[in-house]
């Protein structure tokens, strides 16, 4: 039983490789952060390594312990993996140190399963000494050894290395098909399966890490009445936040570029308002807030400050200096029009 919820393209080809025992010796899943990735890698750790008969059972002693992270064939090699854990947490890439440790590892016969299965998360977090490193492993296949890549973007890591590995794509679930799983076989109730489900794009982990923990709803609230400040707020109020950010973005660009999105998001609920179209809203718990805003803009304000937070985000992207393009962003917010 793959546990991987939708992704039945990637799940029937690797379900068909399992059974014509044509596996490939590397693989390349690529998709948005949350989407299943870890989980189809796990599953398919555990569909090479299973003991019954038909793979991933989810219950036999190897699945179980693939599923804990206490199978000694089934490494993942990460940011944060590896090393002392100071060393771990100020890392910034996927060092040379790490894919050698694991090519050396992959040198050696499996332990307990059939296959050695290296996870490498985030393979676009890889430096480039570590990538070239990679490849020469992946020319060289050894019988007994997998690799599973995962990615949010493949187009930043070397094509020589795409090219070695099998591409499977993810895509982000229906917003009703996150909910149903949600509501039915997590038991949440459902008016907060609707707005988890909404709030993840169809990236079923978020909403489940979400349900599990409610730091991650406290702060997107945070977040929004932040938001509404600075929007409502002068211009003192507003390069101050940018300050604020700016400092952030030195340390995390992850956590910069959340904030936009969840600026965009609640930017284009207000068009949709503005349009008619509640029932298409992201944020549905403060579609009352959405309403009364919308009231003090017009389309075309909304329209410009959408855009204008794209090009925020995309100038970010192309490592424009932060500061400049936040403040930038802040002097676009709309003034109320009453219109
Ligand atoms: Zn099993």
């Amino acid at each position: 039983m793959w546990q991987v919820v939708g992704q039945s393209r990637a799940v029937s080809l690797l379900q068909r490789s399992l059974e014509q025992k044509a596996i490939a010796h590397a693989y390349l899943l690529v998709g948005p952060p949350h989407v299943g990735k870890m989980t189809l890698a796990l599953n398919l750790a555990q569909a090479l390594n299973c003991q019954a008969a038909e793979p991933p059972c989810g219950l036999c002693g190897s699945c179980q312990k693939i599923a804990l992270g206490k199978h000694a064939d089934v490494r993942i090699i990460g940011l944060n993996s590896g090393g002392n854990s100071t060393e771990a947490k100020s890392r910034t890439e996927i060092g040379i140190d790490q894919i050698r440790e694991m090519q050396h590892s992959s040198s050696l016969p499996p332990f307990e399963g059939r296959y050695k299965v290296f996870i490498i998360d985030g393979a676009e977090l890889m430096s480039n000494e570590a990538a070239n490193c990679l490849l020469k492993t992946l020319e060289e296949p050894v019988g007994g050894v997998i690799f599973i890549l995962l990615t949010t973007n493949d187009g930043i890591l070397p094509a020589t290395v795409v090219s070695r590995c099998q591409r499977l794509g993810l895509h982000p679930l229906a917003t009703s098909q996150v909910e149903a799983v949600l509501n039915e076989r997590r038991g949440i109730e459902s008016q907060k399966a609707e707005l988890l489900a909404r709030l993840c794009h169809g990236c079923l982990g978020w909403a489940l890490s979400a349900a599990a923990d409610d730091s991650l709803l406290q702060r997107r609230a945070e977040r929004i009445d932040r938001l509404l400040d600075i929007t409502n707020g002068d211009y003192e109020e507003r390069f101050d936040y940018v300050s604020h950010l700016a400092a952030q973005f030195s340390q995390s660009r992850g956590l910069v570029q959340e904030v936009l999105d969840l600026w965009l998001e609640w930017w284009r609920d207000l068009l949709l308002v503005k349009l008619g179209c509640n029932d298409a809203i992201t944020n549905i718990d403060l579609e009352a807030m959405l309403v009364d805003m919308a009231g003090g803009y017009n389309l075309a304000q909304i329209k410009a400050f959408i855009n204008s937070i794209q090009a925020a985000g995309e100038q970010l992207r192309q490592n424009a200096n932060p500061r400049l393009v936040l403040e930038v962003l802040m002097l676009s917010i709309p003034g109320r029009s009453g219109v």
